[in-house]
């Protein structure tokens, strides 16, 4: 696979210095300019269908394009648009019942907006960081967190505004 390569450096988070890294328009058009799409257009990895403009959860058409789309593509190249960071003492002694909230957000966005997906989920040091395809989402789920439970929510744009990163924590 030689797609990758250009731009693979990019692709790690948080590993550079500012200003380096920032992904070309070029690559940027790649996960969201719609010119790409036939319509219509089915995704063959989760089988949204991009018709009438926009992609949805439907019964694709028998002349549909194959063809992957954007949030599976984000998954496949391993390349969020946004990411959450959930820590705190109060959200290590809570982790259960914040997550459950998390889920059920990302369930409810994800069937409403078919490209907005929760794409990892990692565990570590009492801390927990989010992924997502969509940077809405990112910030949709920090809010939600943050209408729940109070706490501290954070959110400034990385990468040449094309990441959104999250913080919210809460200690006690
Ligand atoms: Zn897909």
């Amino acid at each position: 696979m030689s797609h990758r390569s250009k731009g693979a450096s990019a692709h790690t988070l948080g590993t550079r210095p500012r200003g380096v890294g920032v992904l070309s328009v070029h690559e940027w058009d790649a996960y969201r300019d719609p010119q790409q799409w036939s319509d219509p257009t089915e995704c063959p990895d989760c089988h949204a269908v991009y018709l009438g403009g926009r992609w949805r959860w439907a019964v694709a058409p028998e002349e549909a394009v194959q063809h992957r789309c954007p949030a599976c593509r984000r998954i496949h190249d391993h390349f969020p648009a946004g990411v959450v960071t959930l820590g705190g003492d109060w959200f290590s002694a809570h982790q259960s019942e914040v997550m459950a909230l998390i889920h059920h957000h990302a369930d409810r966005a994800r069937q409403e907006h078919p490209m907005q997906r929760l794409m990892r989920t990692d565990a570590h040091g009492g801390e927990v960081t989010l992924e997502t395809t969509d940077m809405h989402l990112a910030h949709g789920l920090g809010q939600a967190v943050q209408s729940a439970y109070k706490g501290d929510l954070s959110a400034r744009y990385e990468r040449g505004q094309t990441l959104m990163r999250v913080r919210w924590s809460r200690q006690s």
